[in-house]
C-alpha cells in the first residue's frame, strides 16, 4: 500500500488545450510540467530531484513502478481545482510520461467539537486517523492494516473489522468534497448533489477528485483483539469457523476479521492465521470462539485501543509484485475446502516463479453489513440486501520478476473461473466482486445490480460532461459506455 496518497494525471487534457496533439503526451506532460513548476515551484518534483525516485515508487505493488513525466503535490483543493488535467488512473498505480498528482500534502484530520463526526483530508493513511482519534476515545470504519489510504476504501466500499453493526467504509462518509473534471468544486451529501453522493459510495474513480471526506467517528475507546495461528492440520476446522464466522455474525456485537492461509515457498509450511477483532473489551474475544476452540500455535489476547492495534500490522511498502484476484459465495465449508484444495495443489504449477509468495484469503461479509446502507436513507451502489452472508475467497501473490507477470495473472483467472462455475452450478455464487480484492483483469462493476451501473453512468455523464475522467484516465475500474 502506498503511505502516501497518489492519483495519476495524463497530460493530454492540457496538451488539447495548448492545441498539441492529444496523442502526444511526452509533449503534453512536458508542458503540463513545465507549467506547474513555473506556478509551483517546490509542489512539482521531476526526474532530476532527489526526492523522485522515492516517490514515484511509494506503492505496495511493484508492479505500479513507473517514471512520470513530474509528479504534483498540491497542498490544498484550490491547487487540485485550478491544476485539475485529468483524472486518477490505476488504484495505487502510476503513469509513464504523464502528471502524478500525489496528495500527501493533503494531511488534515479535524474532528468536531461534539466528538460526532471528523474531517479527513485524502493524503491521510487509516493509521493517521486512528491515532488522531484514539486520544478521544474514538474510531471509525476504515482499513484493518496500517498503511491503507483513506480515499480509495471511502470511494470503493471498504472492508473493516466491525463492519457486520456499522457498515461498509463508505456508509460512514456523510459529505465529499469533490473538485469534478471542469474544476468545480462542489460539497456533496445527501441534501447537495444528492445523485453523486450516492454515486460516489462505490463509485471509485469515474466522478472526481475527492479532497475532503466528512466521516463518522464512533465512541469505541477499546477493542479486544485475537492474533491466532494454527499447523496446516487445522486447515479443515479453519475452514469450518471461517464459514461459520462468516453465517453468523450479527450486528448485536461488532467484530470482524483478517482471515488466511499462508503457504511459505522456502519450508513447504502452510499457516491458516486469524487476525479477529471485537468491539469493547470482553477478552478473549467471544465471537472467535470456533476459531479458539481450535489448537492453535499461536493465541494472543488483548484489550488494545484502536491505534495500539493498527499501528503493529504493518504491510511493507514495495513488497513484491502483488496480484489480488477474488469470486464471492455463499458461506460453505465442504465447498471453500476443496477450493483451498485445489489453490494448494496449483501451487505445484507455479513452484518455479522465484519469489512467490501465495496467500489464500477468506474475507467475511456478514449479511447485516448491508443493513446499514439499506436504513441510512442513502444506501450505496452495491444493492446488496442484508439476508445474506457471503465469502470473498482472494488469491492474493507475490511473486519477484515482470516475465513472469502473464503467467501468474492466467494461473490465478482460471482457477477463479473454474471455481466461479462450480459455485454458479451449486448455487453457492455470487456475482459480486469486490473492487479491493479484485484483479487488474476482473471487472467490478460487472457484478453491480445492472440498474445501478446504468444510474451511476448517468450520474457521471451529469457531473463530468466531457468524459474527463472516463476518457483520460487510464486505469482503475471504469463504468464503461
Ligand atoms: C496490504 C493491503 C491491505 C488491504 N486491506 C484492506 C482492508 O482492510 N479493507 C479493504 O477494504 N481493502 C483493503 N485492501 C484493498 C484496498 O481497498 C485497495 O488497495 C484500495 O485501493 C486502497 O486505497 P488507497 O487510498 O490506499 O489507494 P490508492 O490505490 O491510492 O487509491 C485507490 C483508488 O482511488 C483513487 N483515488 C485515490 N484518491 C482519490 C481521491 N482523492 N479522489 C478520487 N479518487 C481517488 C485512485 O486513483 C485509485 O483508483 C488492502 C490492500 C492491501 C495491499
Amino acid at each position: 500500500m502506498p503511505s502516501k496518497l497518489a492519483l495519476v494525471l495524463a497530460a493530454a487534457t492540457f496538451a488539447s488545450a495548448q492545441n498539441i496533439t492529444v496523442a502526444n503526451l511526452t509533449t503534453g506532460a512536458n508542458c503540463a510540467c513545465t507549467e506547474l513548476a513555473a506556478t509551483y515551484g517546490d509542489l512539482v518534483i521531476t526526474s532530476n530531484a532527489s526526492t523522485y525516485t522515492a516517490e514515484a515508487t511509494d506503492y505496495w505493488d511493484i508492479r505500479a513502478d513507473l517514471l512520470p513525466g513530474c509528479i504534483f503535490m498540491p497542498t490544498d483543493a484550490d491547487q487540485v481545482a485550478v491544476k485539475i488535467l485529468t483524472p486518477p488512473q490505476f488504484p495505487g498505480s502510476n503513469i509513464n510520461g504523464g502528471v502524478l498528482l500525489a496528495l500527501n500534502n493533503m494531511t488534515t484530520i479535524t474532528i468536531a467539537a461534539d466528538n460526532s463526526t471528523f474531517d479527513v483530508s485524502p493524503g491521510n493513511r487509516w493509521v493517521d486517523v486512528y491515532e488522531a482519534l484514539t486520544p478521544y476515545g474514538l474510531y471509525a470504519i476504515g482499513g484493518r492494516l496500517k498503511t491503507i489510504g483513506v480515499p480509495g476504501l471511502e470511494l470503493i466500499g471498504g472492508f473493516h473489522y466491525l463492519i457486520n453493526k456499522y457498515g461498509y467504509a463508505m456508509d460512514n462518509v456523510l459529505s465529499y468534497d469533490v473538485v469534478l473534471g471542469n474544476g468545480t468544486q462542489v460539497v456533496v451529501n445527501s441534501t447537495s448533489n444528492p445523485d453523486l453522493f450516492w454515486a460516489l459510495k462505490g463509485g471509485a474513480n469515474n466522478y472526481g477528485i475527492v479532497t475532503k471526506f466528512t466521516v463518522i467517528a464512533l465512541p469505541i475507546p477499546y477493542i479486544s483483539t485475537t492474533i491466532q495461528t494454527f499447523n496446516e492440520s487445522a486447515v479443515p476446522a479453519f475452514i469450518d469457523a471461517t464459514a461459520n464466522f462468516a453465517a453468523n455474525n450479527p450486528p448485536d456485537i461488532a467484530a470482524g476479521s483478517v482471515i488466511s492461509i499462508t503457504y511459505n515457498q522456502t519450508t513447504g509450511e502452510i499457516v491458516p492465521s486469524l487476525l479477529g477483532v471485537q468491539e469493547g473489551t470482553e477478552s478473549p474475544p467471544s465471537r472467535f470462539a470456533n476459531f479458539s476452540a481450535i489448537p492453535s500455535t499461536l493465541a494472543l489476547n488483548n484489550v488494545l485501543t484502536p491505534i495500539e492495534w493498527h499501528s503493529q500490522l504493518d504491510p511493507p511498502n514495495q513488497m513484491f509484485r502483488v496480484q489480488f484476484a477474488s469470486k464471492t459465495m455463499k458461506p460453505n465449508s465442504t465447498q471453500l475446502y476443496q477450493i483451498y484444495e485445489a489453490w494448494k495443489s496449483a501451487l505445484e504449477d507455479v513452484s518455479d516463479v522465484e519469489g512467490l509468495v501465495p496467500t489464500f484469503v477468506m474475507n467475511t461479509m456478514p449479511a447485516s453489513a448491508a443493513s446499514v446502507a439499506m436504513t441510512n436513507g442513502v444506501g450505496n451502489t452495491w444493492g446488496l440486501d442484508d439476508t445474506q452472508s457471503y465469502i470473498i475467497f482472494q488469491y492474493s501473490t507475490g511473486w519477484a520478476n515482470a516475465s513472469d507477470d502473464l503467467r501468474m495473472l492466467n494461473w490465478a483467472s482460471k482457477m477463479l473461473d473454474y471455481w466461479h462455475l462450480q459455485n454458479q452450478e451449486l448455487e453457492l455464487a455470487s456475482e459480486f466482486v469486490y473492487m479491493g480484492d479484485a484483479g487488474d483483469f476482473q471487472d467490478p462493476f460487472a457484478g453491480f445490480p445492472l440498474e445501478n451501473v446504468q444510474k451511476m453512468r448517468e450520474i457521471r455523464d451529469v457531473y463530468d460532461p466531457l468524459g474527463t475522467f472516463k476518457r483520460l484516465n487510464w486505469g482503475g475500474f471504469k463504468l464503461g459506455n
